[in-house]
């Protein structure tokens, strides 16, 4: 059947319309949640608003919808890992990142001290062991400043050099001592070098970069649609590396919970401490959440609640037979 252009623009003008509504509504609607707790492992993240909540998507045609605090900037924790494993990949490539890193999910929680006693390394590049033996390779002989590659990395994505909170950056570094410990540890089995302080700075300053929702829903759409930057054309991050970023970002994204997640709401995502998650709906975009309070597992509580009925109401499970992106028109 032939479909006449002008019918799939107003049918996707439609589409993006009930999304736009769908996405106020659920800001309404979880506005009211107050379960979970805020990230207190460091003092200064316990400082945060916990009533902040903003949600916001990025399409691979540039269309933006942002709801909320839409403005209110927050570091980005974990789901810098996602963006460290990237350039990891690019610069090193993958047979020397995988020596060190394998790709399993684990049923651990994301800072356990724990490594893949059988073949002795990191479980995968989301639990803090990986991150770390990450910023290690990142961070190793020949790079002058790790922290300014790893800022111009950033800038890549959102068009800005990056400010990292000093507070928390500082705070992470004095207060960090688990991280210290698995550090150690991989140090003892060769996994990372000798230069545990600086691999660790480096981390900590990953983490410590502050964005906003809408950074993230951009860095979504990024990863989504392999690399290329919706609105400046830009090739952002090597277009074979993503296959593995969204492949990590489903299995191992966040954390513990990866694979309810993966079986409920099915998109590739990560998430942070700080409150944010991002998704990365492949041939549609991204999409992000940010709100403080935390569940047990260290996810944003409105954030999973949010996902998870976009992705009921949307078809946005990668492996719905109705997602709308699959059908032909
Ligand atoms: N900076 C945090 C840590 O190392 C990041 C963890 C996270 O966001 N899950 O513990």
């Amino acid at each position: 059947m032939n479909v006449a252009p002008q019918d799939h623009a107003d049918e996707r003008e439609r589409q993006q319309r009930w999304f736009a509504q769908l996405c106020d509504d659920l800001h309404r609607k979880h506005s009211a949640d107050t379960d979970g707790h805020v990230a207190t492992y460091i003092p200064e993240l316990a400082t945060v608003d916990p009533d902040r909540f903003a949600i916001a998507a990025v399409t691979l045609d540039g269309t933006r919808v942002a709801v909320g605090d839409v403005e209110q900037t927050f570091t980005i924790q974990s789901i810098s890992k996602l963006l460290a494993y990237g350039l990891a990949l690019e610069v090193h490539g993958r047979d020397r990142v995988l020596e060190r890193v394998g790709v399993a999910p684990t049923g651990d929680r994301f800072n356990a001290i724990v490594l893949d006693d059988a073949t002795n390394r990191a479980p995968n590049p989301m639990v803090n062991a990986g991150a770390i033996a990450i910023a290690d390779l990142l961070s190793g002989p020949g790079v002058d400043d790790p922290v300014e590659s790893m800022r111009a990395m950033y800038e890549r994505y959102l068009g800005r050099r990056p400010e990292i909170d000093p507070d928390v950056w500082a705070s992470e570094r004095e207060t960090g001592n688990r991280n210290r410990a698995i550090a150690y540890l991989m140090l003892s089995r060769g996994i990372i070098g000798p230069d545990v302080e600086s691999t660790l700075d480096l981390y900590f300053a990953q983490c410590s970069v502050l964005v906003d929702v809408v950074d993230l829903a951009t860095i979504g759409a990024i990863i989504a649609n392999h690399g290329v930057h919706p609105v400046t054309g830009a090739q952002v991050v090597a277009r074979e590396v993503t296959r593995d970023l969204l492949t990590i970002a489903l299995t191992c994204g966040m954390y513990n919970y990866a694979g309810e997640w993966a079986y409920s709401v099915g998109i590739p995502a990560k998430s942070g401490v700080g409150g944010g998650i991002v998704g990365m709906l492949p041939g549609a975009g991204g999409l992000a959440a940010f709100s403080p309070r935390l569940d047990p597992i260290g996810n944003s509580v409105r954030g999973l609640r949010v996902f998870e009925e976009l992705s009921a109401e949307f078809e946005m499970h990668l492996f719905d037979p109705d997602r709308p992106w699959h059908r032909t028109p």
